[in-house]
């Protein structure tokens, strides 16, 4: 039998509260599929800087490393919105990306028919809608030295280098494999010679891969299709900072943050993490959506044990939850019947242990 195991930092605010019900449903379906799952939590965020002043414990950090995978809550806390240094919660989460050397992430976006009416677009707009959209994590104005800051002016600088975009663009091609062979690619090579060098050499990339299509899309014009055309869009790959904007962007056609999952895999263990933040106006109520950290979850088992009919499952209980009309309050309509966190876990407990008959 194949033991996992996980490194579970709950984090910040809701955090806690999604993650145990993403741990339930990962016990569940790990039952039902026949491996084992060992899970210990450690501390992150505020949580990590009340237990030893640093958003990233020494201990929580070597605990990431020997992990099969690491699944997150989330992380910030309002007392601490002006620290510095590690003290801040959100400089925790980037030190951890940047240990695990999770160089791409993987934001999957999908509509969930029952929930047209959340999303700003019209619905004939949204009609199969089911993009992933890959981001360069690690690179770029966000990582490129020099950088400075004076009473006059500041630098940044984004820099990249073929091995850099190789890699990202390799998980992008190796993925849209599996889905429907389309790779959109961003830049702004009408501009930036980093975009020139980002479209060569995901062009040379593209060449091992016959079966994908390539299409390259200036940013601000794939800033367009995104509301304009979004089903038209398979795998979309995009450098650091474009990849933030363009995957906040296509969160909002889903309608709500809590459903959205994201997976940041590289060199060490896959990190995964619900998109939302810790919502400290919900914190502690009991009415957070797990959804997003329960597809977590799935995308750990996809991405981070390669397993894939677990992770199938969990979606396939997740899309029949919602098709009965669960709805915690952010994804319901006004005067609609709503669950809880722990309702909304439990709802989705029962849904895969119901495939049970299907996968023996
Ligand atoms: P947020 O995502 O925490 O919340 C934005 C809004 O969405 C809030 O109204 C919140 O109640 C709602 N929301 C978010 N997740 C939800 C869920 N699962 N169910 C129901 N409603 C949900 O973003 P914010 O308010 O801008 O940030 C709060 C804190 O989280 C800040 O400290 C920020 O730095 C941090 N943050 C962390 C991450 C992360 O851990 N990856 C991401 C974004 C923000």
């Amino acid at each position: 039998m194949n033991r996992y195991a996980i490194a579970v930092l709950p984090g910040d605010g809701i955090g806690p509260e999604v993650t145990a019900e993403a741990v339930r449903v990962l016990r569940a379906v790990a039952e039902l599929h026949g491996f084992s799952i060992e899970t210990a939590q450690y501390a992150v965020g505020a949580a990590g800087v009340a237990q030893s002043g640093d958003s990233l414990p020494p201990r929580t950090a070597a605990a990431v490393r020997d992990a099969h995978a690491v699944l997150l809550g989330a992380v910030g806390h309002p007392s601490l919105a002006t620290a510095e240094g590690r003290r801040r919660p959100e400089a925790g989460l980037l030190a951890l990306r940047k240990l695990l050397g999770a160089y791409a992430n993987l934001r999957p976006v999908v509509l969930h028919p029952a929930l047209g009416h959340a999303s700003p677009l019209r619905p004939d707009r949204l009609e199969g809608v089911d993009m992933l959209i890959v981001r360069e994590l690690l690179g770029g104005l966000y990582s490129g030295q020099p950088r400075s800051l004076a009473a006059d002016a500041a630098v940044n600088t984004m820099r990249y280098t073929a091995p850099e975009i190789e890699r990202v663009a390799r998980v992008a091609f190796d993925t849209a494999r599996v889905r429907r062979r389309t790779v959109t690619s961003v830049d702004k090579a009408n501009v930036l010679e980093v975009s020139q060098l980002w479209r060569e050499t995901v062009t040379r990339v593209a060449q091992e891969y016959p079966d994908v299509t390539l299409e390259h899309l200036y940013v601000d014009y794939a800033a367009m299709r995104l509301v304009a055309n979004p089903a038209a869009i398979d795998v979309l790959l995009a450098e650091n900072l474009f990849g933030d904007i363009l995957s906040d962007e296509a969160a909002v056609l889903t309608g709500s943050l809590g459903l959205l999952p994201s997976a940041s895999i590289g060199d060490g263990p896959g990190l995964f993490e619900p998109v939302h933040g810790s919502a400290p106006d919900i914190a502690g109520k009991g009415v957070a959506n797990p959804l997003g950290a329960i597809a977590s979850a799935a995308m750990l088992l996809r991405h981070g044990l390669a397993e894939a009919e677990a992770a199938a499952r969990v979606e396939q209980a997740v899309a029949e939850v919602l098709a009965a009309g669960a709805r915690t309050p952010d994804i319901a309509r006004p005067g609609e019947r709503s669950v809880g966190t722990r309702e909304m876990g439990e709802k989705v407990v029962r849904e895969v242990m119901a495939g049970r008959e299907v996968a023996r």
